[in-house]
């Protein structure tokens, strides 16, 4: 008989370690910005998702030390238990302003808002459809919600139409969901195709604006807006934490959708309320999306100089339709390599790896807040990584 329940553990972690797959969190130092203290040393950043960088604007902490004196530091209680403030409600608002929807709920993470409404929406007798490079949450909250879980091909909108003919007729009802702009490969999805084939075969479409929200369309208000389909019938998520500057998640969409999540989400009615001071750094956050539309400019300007040097020195990124550009190497040995040399060049970028992408790569985020000098250090940083074991970097994926 083996003597150590927990002994597999530690043969898991050295499985990791031999994969190269090993991961520990790096100590940020001082506030969130285009440059960040690491080690003790200044590093240009395009590891964050503060894409408008509002995470340590003043007026966003200025908002969180006054709610923070007005509210005190926790809500207390869930929402409908004794954690419900008037701040809450605020931030509700202006979301729904924001979305053009009649209504919208706020999570205590945007993880939470997944989990709790593709729970609360789907069960045993539905039928889930999920695009195969959608977000943990997603994923996750269609496992916890007991519906038969199909993916399709990633952004492949004829797989997903084979899919729907195959399986839709089976089930109840059916929910349809994606990112809009995914995570770790920065391209989007095609909305108004998706739109349609929900139409055409009966069934719900949630969408995740987790990297969208203050960054596409006209208003900021995401992708929704960037393909003019505010009008129509869908279910939208998005978060507090990114361009945003704060903590938190959200769903937007009808107020009988809302109603509904109030009661039966349970990452919803079973977690302590958000913060008082995350919820009055978000809706300063969205004033600020709302007056200062420049800062979304500038940071496409930043993207489209990204680009324009990526090109000349011939490394072509996964997608270019986004703030995230993605460039494949050839295995996580490799990643960790370019990450740690990057670093070397005053660059902090982040190595992503499987498990959480199939093919390893150099994720680099672009900000509002960035100067062209620090977009010209990075290009010629990545120019710089040439060495043998990481000489895919220029590789087209
Ligand atoms: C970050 C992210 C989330 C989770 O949001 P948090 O507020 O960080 O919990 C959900 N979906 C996508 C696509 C994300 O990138």
């Amino acid at each position: 008989m083996p003597t150590d329940p927990y002994a597999w553990i530690e043969q898991s972690l050295a499985t990791i370690h031999r994969a190269n797959w090993y991961r520990s969190p790096q100590t940020v130092e001082g506030r969130p910005g285009p440059v960040v203290r690491l080690d003790g040393r200044d590093l240009i950043n395009f590891a964050s998702n503060d894409y408008l960088g509002l995470a340590g604007d003043e007026r966003l902490i200025q908002a969180a030390v006054n709610a923070t004196q007005e509210f005190g530091t926790g809500s207390t209680g869930s929402r409908l238990l004794s954690g419900h403030r008037h701040p809450h409600r605020q931030l509700e608002l202006a979301i729904a302003q924001l979305k053009q929807t009649e209504d919208a709920l706020v999570f205590s993470s945007g993880y939470l808002a997944n989990l709790g409404a593709v729970a609360a929406l789907a069960g045993k007798r539905d039928l889930i459809v999920s695009d195969q490079y959608n977000h943990s949450s997603l994923k996750n909250g269609a496992i916890l919600s007991g519906a038969a879980i199909v993916e399709y091909r990633h952004c492949d909108i004829e797989d997903l139409k084979t899919q729907l003919e195959k399986h839709r007729q089976h089930h109840r009802r059916c929910l349809i969901l994606t990112d809009t702009v995914f995570s770790m490969d920065g391209d989007i999805c095609q909305l108004p195709a998706l739109l349609d084939l929900a139409e055409e075969f009966n069934c719900m479409l949630l969408v995740d604006e987790a990297h969208a929200t203050g960054v596409f369309g006209a208003t900021g208000a995401g992708c929704v807006e960037h393909f003019s389909c505010a009008g129509r019938e869908l279910i939208q998520m998005g978060t507090l934490s990114k361009a945003l500057g704060s903590l938190g998640g959200y769903i937007a969409g009808k107020a009988s959708v809302i109603d509904f999540l109030r009661n039966r989400a349970p990452s919803w009615v079973y977690t302590t309320g958000l913060s008082p001071a995350d919820t009055a750094a978000a809706l300063a956050a969205l004033s600020i999306v709302r007056v200062e539309p420049q800062r979304r400019a500038k940071l496409w300007q930043n993207v489209a100089y990204l680009k324009q040097l990526l090109r000349s020195s011939g490394i072509i990124p996964v997608s270019q339709e986004s703030p995230i550009l993605c460039l494949p190497v050839l295995d996580a040995g490799a990643a960790i390599a370019a990450a740690k040399q990057l670093k070397a060049s005053g660059i902090f970028a982040a190595a992503v790896r499987p498990p959480t992408v199939p093919v390893s790569r150099i994720r680099i985020t672009v900000m509002a807040t960035h100067e062209p000098a620090h977009i010209q250090q990075l290009v010629e940083a990545l120019s710089a990584i040439n060495c043998s074991d990481i000489n895919d970097l220029k590789r087209v994926k």
